[in-house]
């Protein structure tokens, strides 16, 4: 049976709190947009292929979300892919995948649209159809269902997933996302046919409806490609949209909080495109030309973003970071404004070049356990082949100073199975880094740790870049050289390898090249068990292998080498690129000649800046005439407007190098300019096959992709403000609630949120000294997942001196600015002497609600039995398990009270949201600083069958509400003696402290 709904008005309020990180599925976050579904002409469910910690750190979603939503005629949700636990139990009750916003199935929106960022998440977005209410295939859609839409990177060669959708946007999703819901809406209240719907659709131009095309097979490599247009007026090709980003201001709002994201930090867009011209690199070549922000408008952003979000951390982010033009200038600025409000500025994938002393001086400060790089190839010839523009003399150098700096780890990226790779090529890798390592530790000096750790994936050829053509390597090709990898690596103690487990590339491969048919084979995969792709532990090759050969599709035409003079299943989208462009690209490969970066004067490797030296160079810039024709004449003049507004007029000036020498802002002049060039910071260009791109809006997605099976954050850079010395401010405790979806939080995401909330409300914090500062807060202990709380606690400095009525206005500020389920309900200012709450809080009173159906007989009369004979026996051991360790708990120890509940009870779990015809007890147990019991623990053994074994014992469904956390007066930690409130200070003053309680307790699971 479930337990009693913590979200009474959500379809799955009863189980939300029975799967992993339920927060996922629960919304209410901060930023997040209820508009009244009645009032909009139409409604627009954006929808994510892959789990929400992923999905949230999208820009591109971002973006929509902000535009759909402050347009008054239309409204956006959201909708991640529910997680496998959460797909077992929708399946499991036969409920709907719902929208995080309104709790609305998918197929009550009037389009629904997905993100398609990188072939692997195919497979979830069949589950979120199949879930959502929606029939699979576009064929199979009536009059009623959405349109099925998706944009992104994958949209530009989408035909193994075109079967089972209606259109895709191809480009820039800006303007296309408004006008493509608010025709459909509008043709379909008016009564217009699905098709002729569609028609109309595909006439905005930018739009593929794969249904209104004909398709036929090649002679010439058997992949059915896409012939002519069935309808009249519809485009063939099908061309990209292409915006003004400055038309577009990145959003400085979105939704924020919830269970930690991969990426926790304010992302910001400063450019879309990339001049470098990698050939792997389908980002670099389908989001021409280079389109810069406004450097004003993106500090503005950010510091909006900042104070709306409160997050501490932002990250500029570009395919190539490093080569935006003003990027310098642009991260002093931004650094600046950042320092006094103490936001890092997160700093990742950095360019091997430009990466001057006093940059890197600066960066010494920064609480990074290493920089990453990304040459991709081991060899100049491979370097030149896949066109990355980057010397290895210029990779010693910064190794040198890197390590001469301080820092003991170096993270380089490589790639394998790039064309005309040689085994020397390959040993290359590792001798590379083997090198950086000898000039690490040379520069570090005798005894200092220096470690290169060398990263290598396999190069999987995309569409649309020089390299389509090239075969990828078979799954042995890979195997030998990854082998020949290990080999190598042997005798090179400071080099650690890290390969990548290549199955899954080779079926992105696929997918990538792929032709209509492959829909058959993902429909099959997924109708056996393919789910979350992307993820190592999750992608099952046996379902895959199957389905390949049940639908007899053969995997090798896919992998091999294509003829250059081939139609190909991509063909009819045009992104831009002059016919001819990509083929003479590949030629100069194959001929290991490089193309220096487009934009720039040609032998220069970044950009000026400052005024003075871009003014007085009038060399003309690189341009191929790829195609997408470039106002070169227009390109300088705006470089040389970002410099002027940035302040950026004359060089040689000094670098911040600490906050006390930050210029006030607004008092930029000369001296806001920095004297290094460019090198900042660099977001990886991807690389096999993980270009870093986002449904609308190139997502520079810092470093690599995640290692999705282990979750874990990149490693980045971080710029942190100085720590002050010692423990300054004031102290304070803060009282709040946490219940309905705050409920379904885990306790570090509740340490998490506080210090946003008091950005949000522009209360600074102190922070605790050191090399990594954090916020200076004690919270009492934490609550299981699922339990409600009416009587929390913090104690937390703040900068300011705050009176009562100041402190009461901050208060109520904290709970307008909190997710739902947070509010704050008094606070009160301590003084120098006053304890902690760890020494003070000594027990707390719960209430413990079932449904009386659950009880059954006379309830209360059974459960006033139950409790007198847990509190006469001489023991109540449990068996507790944390990550599958167990041990034997003895509740009696703890346990001080027991009976059933009361009016005031009952009255704590109305305002707590629980409803019904509920029967509770109220319990109430010690906290002493040697450990605690879990509430779950206390209802197993009142409530559990009589003679279970302690392992055994489960509880009838119950829900706990933490109703009080006091203080008792002497003895200290005992049961004896009165409780008080912690709010009484005179009281607690009076008391003899417990001991410190370590500082672990807080955070333990146990210690609720
Ligand atoms: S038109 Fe010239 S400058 Fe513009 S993206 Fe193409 S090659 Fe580069």
């Amino acid at each position: 049976m479930d337990s009693l709904p913590l979200l009474a008005d959500h379809p799955y309020a009863s189980f939300l709190d029975q799967v992993e990180k339920p927060a996922r599925y629960a919304g209410g976050e901060v930023g997040s947009v209820v508009k009244d579904w009645a009032s909009v002409e139409a409604r627009v469910c954006l929808a994510f292929p892959d789990v929400y910690d992923i999905g949230m750190s999208h820009l591109g979603f971002k973006i929509l979300y902000k535009l759909l939503n402050d347009d008054p005629r239309t409204l956006a949700e959201r909708c991640y892919t529910p997680w496998i636990d959460m797909e077992a139990q929708l399946v499991k009750r036969g409920l709907p995948l719902v929208s995080l916003e309104s709790a609305r199935p998918l197929r009550d929106f009037d389009v629904v649209g997905f993100s398609l960022q990188f072939e692997l998440t195919y497979s979830n977005i069949l589950t979120m159809l199949h879930l959502g209410g929606i029939p699979l295939r576009a064929a199979d859609r009536g009059e009623d269902d959405p349109i099925v839409i998706a944009g992104g990177p994958t949209a530009t060669h989408p035909e193994p997933i075109a079967p089972f959708l209606d259109a895709l946007v191809i480009g820039d999703g800006e303007e296309k996302a408004t006008e493509v819901a608010l025709l459909w809406a509008r043709l379909k209240r008016e009564g217009v046919p699905r098709r002729e719907r569609l028609v109309a659709i595909a006439r905005l131009g930018a739009v593929y409806v794969p249904s209104l095309y004909a398709t036929r097979v090649d002679p010439d490599t058997g992949f059915e490609v896409v012939d002519r247009p069935l309808a009249s007026g519809i485009p063939f090709p099908i061309e990209r949209a292409l915006v003004d980003l400055n038309r577009y201001p990145f959003p400085d709002e979105s939704p924020t909080g919830g269970p930690e994201a991969i990426f926790d930090r304010m992302s910001i867009e400063i450019a879309r495109g990339c001049t470098e011209g990698c050939r792997f690199c389908q980002a670099g070549m389908i989001y021409r030309p280079v389109r810069e922000r406004d450097p004003e408008q993106i500090v503005d952003t950010v510091m909006r973003a900042v104070q709306r979000s409160g997050q501490d951390e932002v990250s500029l982010t570009a395919l190539s970071t490093a080569d935006v033009s003003c990027i310098s200038p642009l991260i002093k600025k931004v650094t600046e404004r950042l320092t006094a409000e103490r936001i890092s500025l997160g700093v990742s994938s950095l360019r091997a070049y430009g990466l001057e002393p006093d940059l890197l001086d600066e960066l010494k400060r920064v609480r990074a356990t290493g920089l990453t790089f990304a040459p991709e190839a081991g060899s100049q010839r491979m370097r030149d082949v896949v066109n990355k523009n980057v010397t290895e003399e210029q990779l010693l150098e910064t190794a040198e100073r890197v390590f001469s700096r301080g820092w003991g780890k170096m993270k380089l990226y490589f790639m394998i199975g790039l064309p005309t790779e040689t085994d020397e090529d390959v040993r290359g890798i590792v001798e590379t880094g083997a090198r950086a390592a000898g000039a690490g530790r040379r520069a570090a000096g005798k005894g200092k740790p220096v470690d290169v750790t060398v990263s290598v994936s396999t190069h999987v050829p995309k569409p649309h870049t020089p390299f389509q053509w090239a075969a990828m390597d078979t799954l042995a090709e890979v195997g030998r050289k990854q082998q020949m990898l290990k080999d190598t690596v042997r005798p090179y103690r400071a080099v650690t390898l890290k390969t990548h487990e290549a199955n899954a590339s080779v079926l992105e491969g696929i997918f990538a090249r792929g032709d209509r048919p492959l829909a058959d084979v993902l429909e099959r995969a997924w109708r056996h068990g393919a789910r979350f792709d992307s993820w190592e532990d999750q992608l099952d090759l046996a379902v895959w292998e199957e389905a390949f050969t049940h639908v007899g599709v053969d995997r090798a035409k896919y992998l091999g080498t294509l003829p250059v003079t081939a139609r190909l299943p991509w063909d009819h989208i045009d992104v831009g690129l002059e016919e001819g462009f990509l083929a003479k690209e590949y030629r100069k490969a194959l001929q290991s000649r490089l193309s220096p970066p487009c934009g720039k004067v040609a032998g220069t490797f970044v950009h000026h800046t400052n005024l003075d030296d871009a003014r007085a160079d009038t060399r003309r810039l690189v341009c191929y005439d790829c195609g997408v024709a470039c106002d070169m004449t227009q390109m300088r003049e705006e470089r040389l407007t970002f410099l002027d507004r940035l302040g950026a007029h004359r060089r040689s000036l000094p670098v911040l190098t600490d906050a006390g020498a930050a210029p006030p802002a607004g008092a930029a002049g000369p001296s806001a300019a920095p004297a290094n060039d460019g090198g900042a910071e660099r977001e990886s260009d991807g690389g096999a096959g993980r270009e870093s791109v986002a449904a609308t809006a190139p997502e520079s997605g810092d470093d690599r992709e995640p290692s999705r099976a282990a979750g874990e954050a990149p490693q980045r850079a971080r710029r942190i403000a100085p720590a002050p010395k010692g423990r300054g401010g004031f102290r304070y405790r803060f009282r709040f609630e946490k219940a309905g979806p705050m409920a379904l939080l885990g306790h570090l995401d509740v340490v998490r949120e506080l210090p946003r909330v008091l950005r949000r409300v522009g209360a600074p914090m102190t922070y605790t000294a050191g090399f990594h500062p954090k916020p200076d807060m004690t919270f009492s202990p934490a609550l299981s997942l699922g339990v409600i709380s009416l009587d929390e606690y913090v104690d937390l400095r703040l900068e300011r001196d705050l009176d009562p009525a100041a402190l009461d206005a901050l208060v109520a500020a904290m709970s307008a600015a909190s997710p739902r389920g947070l509010v704050f309900s008094g606070a009160v200012k301590l003084g120098p002497e006053d304890p902690s709450l760890s020494k003070l809080i000594a027990g707390a009173r719960y209430a413990l609600a079932f449904a009386r159906s659950a009880i059954g007989g006379d309830a209360e009369a059974l459960l006033a039995a139950r409790c007198s004979a847990a509190l006469s026996a001489a023991s109540l051991p449990i068996r507790r398990e944390i990550d599958r360790l167990a041990k034997m708990v003895d509740v009696r120890q703890y346990l001080v009270r027991a009976e059933v509940g009361g009016p005031e009870v009952h009255s704590a779990l109305a305002r707590a949201g629980l409803v019904g015809d509920l029967v509770a007890l109220e319990v109430e147990v010690d906290i002493r600083g040697s450990g605690a019991v879990k509430s779950s623990e206390v209802a197993a053994v009142i409530t559990g069958e009589p003679g279970e074994a302690p392992g055994a014992i489960t509880p009838p469904p119950h829900r706990a509400v933490r109703l009080q956390l006091f203080g008792r007066t002497s003895p200290a930690g005992s049961a004896a003696g009165e409780r008080f409130s912690l709010f009484d200070l005179e009281r607690a003053r009076r008391v003899k402290p417990a001991p410190e309680r370590t500082p672990a307790l807080p955070l333990a699971a146990d210690a609720e």
